[in-house]
């Protein structure tokens, strides 16, 4: 691993490090020290120097393994040479313009060529954007005001689609409730969105009935983090997409993250076709993105030349380096790759089931495509309740997650992650040992 060291220790925790020096500076500017919530760590985080295939290197000069390459987006690790090559040609030749590129269409035809669901494509800046696109083009679609989501599901921060983000409760009737993630939204909003018990198919057709004439749109993830990576029922979400259909809600997927786990996302693995998608992460090859794609009909809403029902404009939008870093990413992204970083994967989850094994730990991993979860327990996934972890088994996750990171592997404190194509058999044997390693020093 290069001349950087991958020595055991967390360098970044000793008194004086690099990285208590930077957060001391950053608590003056940064509200506790942190702009982005996901990457808060007490005391506070390892600060990053630099990355290189798939290794990240911190401030204090130790590697680790990424494996989890910026949540998920780099598909192929740090500072891909064919990646660097094409923005770097495009930055000599300007990065920002009030005038269109040929380099939004070339990615648009990628995406449409391999997304089901994909005949019409619009570009945003982040998946948040993707996901409040692909509402308002169902509201503009349906003239309707009201969305349906599912309890416990993350999309991003725009107000409607975080509505119980946070697990909520059930109500008087046993249904979830629609409730605040971020204190002081307007009851109105939580008055528009129906929250829906994900894979339970009689409580979401009974819910949806109720409302068939209020929804616009079904928001989705196929495949959740917050269901521990456990893809939705086949069965029932091509119950979902006759219901919609037949109530003329149109049904949008979330595949910001699930693109990743197939050449055509989870929409092309399931076999079920919404009429949106919003997308993000790797279609950017590293650099600021989201999007939305569907068909033609619906994504007609956005055409200027009549209207547009949707207004959607955004001074980014399309920026021809993240066009072009997107291009690059995908052609890399062959069906021959897609097939080795799932098998690679099929291998580290094995690795991960033997050693719990080992160590006497009822667990499983779940996931598809280059995307795996950990989970320290033999639950059913399919449901949030048995999803979501169990206080003690936090606790222990994040004790093997401070351990991994001692031990030169970086993964999420759930130990949720993905693989990138620089990554081969090393990365998941280094990973396998480190795990069994965690798992030794944090039992008992
Ligand atoms: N949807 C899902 C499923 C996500 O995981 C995320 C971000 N992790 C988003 C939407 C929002 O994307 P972004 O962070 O690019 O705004």
């Amino acid at each position: 691993m290069a001349s950087e060291t991958r020595a055991s220790g967390n360098a970044f925790l000793e008194t004086g490090s690099a990285s208590a020096r930077i957060f001391e500076r950053a608590r003056h500017v940064l509200p506790g020290g942190n702009t982005r919530t996901t990457l808060y760590m007490a005391p506070y985080p390892p600060y990053a120097a630099h990355g290189r295939g798939s290794v990240i290197v911190d401030v204090e000069g130790q590697a680790r393994y990424d494996f989890l390459n910026n949540y998920t987006a780099l598909i192929h690790g740090h500072a891909d040479p064919d990646i660097n090559a094409a923005v770097i040609d495009q930055l000599a030749g300007g990065v920002a313009f009030a005038m269109p590129t040929e380099q939004e269409v070339a990615l648009a035809e990628v995406l449409a060529e391999r997304i089901p669901s994909v005949e019409r494509v619009r570009f945003t800046n982040s998946g948040t954007e993707a996901v409040m696109m692909a509402i308002k083009a169902a509201r503009a679609f349906t003239g309707r005001p009201m969305i349906a989501k599912f309890n416990g599901c993350y999309h991003g921060s725009y107000d409607f689609a975080e509505v119980s983000t946070k697990p909520a409760p059930a109500g008087p009737h046993g249904d979830p409730l629609s409730v605040a993630y971020s204190v002081g939204t307007p009851q109105a909003v939580l008055d528009s969105v129906v929250v829906l018990p994900y894979n339970d198919l009689e409580a979401t057709e009974r819910l949806l009935t109720a409302h068939r004439g209020e929804l616009a749109a079904v928001l989705i993830d196929p495949m959740p983090r917050s269901m521990g990576l456990h893809a939705a029922d086949r069965t029932f979400l091509s119950r979902l997409r006759e219901i919609t259909r037949a109530y003329g809600i149109v049904l949008i997927f979330d595949e910001v993250i699930s693109l990743r786990a197939d050449r055509g996302g989870m929409q092309a693995v399931l076999g079920v076709t919404p009429d949106l998608t919003a997308m993000g992460k790797i279609i950017g090859g590293g650099f600021p993105i989201g999007g939305l794609g569907g068909s033609a009909e619906v994504m007609a809403v956005f055409d200027p030349s009549t209207g547009p029902r949707a207004p959607h404009g955004g001074t980014f939008n399309a920026n021809p380096v993240s066009m072009v870093a997107g291009l690059v990413a995908m052609q890399k992204m062959t069906d021959d790759e897609f097939d080795r970083l799932a098998h690679l994967t099929g291998q580290l989850q094995a690795g991960f089931e033997e050693v719990m094994t080992e160590a006497g730990i009822e667990g499983q991993t779940a996931g598809h495509g280059s995307l795996f979860h950990v989970h320290l327990h033999r639950r059913p996934l399919a449901t949030y309740t048995n999803a979501f972890p169990r206080p003690q088994e936090t606790t222990r996750l994040d004790a093997v997650y401070r351990t991994l990171l001692a031990h030169g592997i970086f993964v999420t404190p759930t130990l949720f992650g993905c693989l990138s194509t620089p990554m081969g058999v090393a990365e998941v044997e280094s990973f396998v040992d480190a795990f069994a390693t965690a798992l030794h020093e944090t039992g008992g």
